[in-house]
């Protein structure tokens, strides 16, 4: 296949100095989606927006990305995936230059099943000279701008190794309206956390867990520590103690309604243990429980 690159993209190229080896790609999105995602347990595809011109073709895609930022402007929660995997046997095309208020990007549509758009070029990523490139089998991609990798379907949770919690000040798709706005990135992994162990969502255990599983990883961690201290200065006055038969159940209670910012469910829920000393020992039971974890986590 002759080298091609498209007029919008060829005046951004910097060169060799503007490539980055990249392994891993990230799906960033807000808490909804984030609960929708583990609940599904898929990342489901989306309609691309009018103004692309993939959006006649009504296939839904999933964004990806494989830059990585301070800042995030999509959300406080980041799914890391494979790439070499994910993108193994797939085809990809060209679609387009997006320009948006927090930054334009090139766009590149991955499809795995043979379905072919027909408005669109196929792009080599061994041949082509654009924002991703293959050389043997090591990917690169811009050091230095945001390239969106639209995969055509769905991704299954299983093919996400890793969810944590990033910053995220300013927001590309809900500007001044978002609503994860004025949280700390622990903060608003807190919430997900107690989402996932109150609702037992067993299936998104691996994606808080260090490789091997033996532990939560470090974001995890923060986030379970930032739920215990929230709740540590409402438990108490009640004479629920951990040895109690509903002990368990009323541990997943409150921590549904913190996931659901209920504040005053939270505080009469936590007012019906003995204490913080015992309601913190069913806490940790719980998390040992949901993730399997050993005595240290
Ligand atoms: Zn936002």
């Amino acid at each position: 296949m002759p080298s091609h690159t498209p007029p919008w993209y060829a005046d951004r190229l910097k060169g060799s100095a503007d490539k980055r080896e990249f392994k891993i790609v990230y799906h960033v999105t807000h808490f909804r989606e984030a609960v929708r995602i583990l609940e599904d347990k898929t990342i489901t595809g989306q309609l691309v927006p009018s103004r692309s011109r993939l959006s006649r073709s009504r296939v839904r895609v999933c964004w990806l990305m494989p830059n990585q930022y301070l800042d995030s402007h999509f959300g406080h929660f980041r799914l890391s995936l494979d790439w070499e995997s994910l993108s193994d046997n797939a085809s990809f095309y060209w679609i387009e230059h997006s320009s948006l208020p927090l930054g334009s990007a090139p766009r590149l549509l991955l499809v795995k099943d043979g379905w072919e758009p027909r408005n669109l070029r196929p792009y080599s990523p061994r041949e082509d000279n654009g924002p991703l490139t293959l050389n043997g089998r090591t990917w690169y991609s811009s050091a230095q701008r945001r390239c969106d990798l639209l995969v055509a379907g769905d991704i299954h949770l299983s093919d996400c190794c890793k969810l944590d919690f990033v910053p995220h000040s300013k927001c590309q798709k809900f500007g001044a309206n978002c609503p994860d706005k004025d949280q700390e990135n622990t903060e608003a992994g807190s919430h997900l956390m107690a989402s996932a162990v109150g609702n037992s969502m067993r299936s998104s255990r691996h994606v808080f867990l260090e490789v091997g599983g033996a532990k939560l990883h470090r974001s995890a961690g923060g986030a379970w520590g930032w739920v215990k201290e929230e709740l540590k200065p409402k438990m108490g006055g009640g004479s629920i103690t951990s040895k109690h038969v509903a002990a368990d159940a009323l541990v997943n209670a409150v921590l549904i309604a913190y996931a659901k910012r209920r504040e005053n469910a939270v505080r009469s829920l936590c007012a019906l243990f003995s204490g913080w000393d015992e309601a913190e020992i069913v806490l940790e039971r719980r998390l040992k429980a949901h993730f399997r974890l050993a005595n240290s986590r």
